[in-house]
């Protein structure tokens, strides 16, 4: 390893910050409506992983002075014995949508396999659709039109402007192309006005993709898969992977090697992951003030 280390992009700082704006907007949305907005999240079936996940989306909902509604829906097993489960939860996020105290709605993922996700997607108000997921909002972002982004996605772009990356021009990689993170990442550099390539699992050399990169954006769920000799020198690489290995939680890409080759980098733990909840925020503070105006957030 060289002397030269790669800046670390932190994100405790960042989300620090949106919080604070989301406090602040909160508090004169309360001042001016009479009520605080409310975040509901639906949890279908028991999963300790989601537990950990929803009690820290709670909490910021309590410390921004939002307010936070766990809807759980027990799973009575299999989608043989529990045949009714589909209908339970799409009646609990018909509800929610109806509410007009719940802003934002969010369903946790994966869904039982009984569940169909197509389904749950459809049911969402998209206007309660914080978390971009419903096909709306994706076409929205897709046109180039505003709506709500996939936090995640937006997080992991968030972070190359609250420090500054130039964006337009540039030569951006995103590794992974799913729904929630990879695609709507790119769609969010192509319409910044980077030149963007979209690695997936069937792509053919991806160490020569990655070398063209100057902004690397990094969600693909395999631990290690980017190491130092696939970057370009001086490369931003923002590393969206979450993953459990043995006690520890890494990234996507392998610090130890990256470092002393990329310009910037974001930690796994300690980068994009607590940006993600505190854009969350943001889209519920939106939607909520959309929602009172009566007007499309
Ligand atoms: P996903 O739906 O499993 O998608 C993974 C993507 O990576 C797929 O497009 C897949 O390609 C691609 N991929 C897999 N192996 C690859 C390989 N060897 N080479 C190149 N591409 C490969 O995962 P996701 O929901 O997008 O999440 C991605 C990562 O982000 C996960 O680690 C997840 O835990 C993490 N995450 C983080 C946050 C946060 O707040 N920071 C939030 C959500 C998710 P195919 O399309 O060909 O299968």
């Amino acid at each position: 390893m060289t002397d030269a280390q790669a800046r670390l992009l932190l994100g405790a700082p960042v989300a620090a910050e949106i919080r604070a704006s989301v406090r602040d907007d909160i508090a004169a949305f309360v001042a001016r409506r009479g009520y605080a907005p409310t975040l509901a999240i639906v949890l279908v079936g028991r999963d300790a992983p989601s537990a950990v996940y929803l009690r820290q989306i709670l909490k910021a909902c309590e410390m921004a002075g939002i307010g936070g509604r766990l809807v759980e829906i027990e799973s009575g097993g299999t989608s043989r014995t529990d045949p009714d489960l589909e209908a339970r939860v799409t009646a609990a996020i018909e509800a929610l949508n109806d509410d007009p105290f719940v802003a934002g709605i969010i369903v946790q993922m994966p869904l039982p396999p009984s569940v169909r996700l197509r389904t749950i997607i459809d049911t969402i108000d998209p206007a309660k659709d914080i978390d971009g997921i419903h096909p709306l909002n994706a076409g929205l972002l897709r046109l180039g039109y505003e709506g709500f982004l996939p936090a995640t996605a937006h997080a992991a772009i968030e972070m190359l402007h609250r420090y500054d990356v130039p964006i337009a021009g540039r030569e951006a990689v995103v590794v992974g192309r799913s729904n929630v993170v990879g695609m709507p990442a790119a769609f969010m550099l192509v319409r910044e006005h980077a030149t963007v390539t979209v690695c997936h699992s069937k792509t053919v050399d991806l160490a020569a993709h990655v070398r063209r990169a100057e902004i690397l954006v990094v969600a693909a769920g395999r631990p290690g898969l980017i190491t130092g000799s696939m970057l370009r020198p001086g490369a931003v690489v923002v590393d969206v992977g979450i993953n459990v290995v043995g006690d520890a939680i890494v990234g996507d890409v392998d610090m130890d090697s990256a470092r002393s080759v990329a310009g910037a980098i974001t930690p796994v733990p300690g980068g994009v992951g607590p940006v993600t909840n505190a854009i969350l925020l943001t889209h519920l503070v939106r939607a909520a003030v959309a929602q009172a105006d009566g007007a499309p957030a």
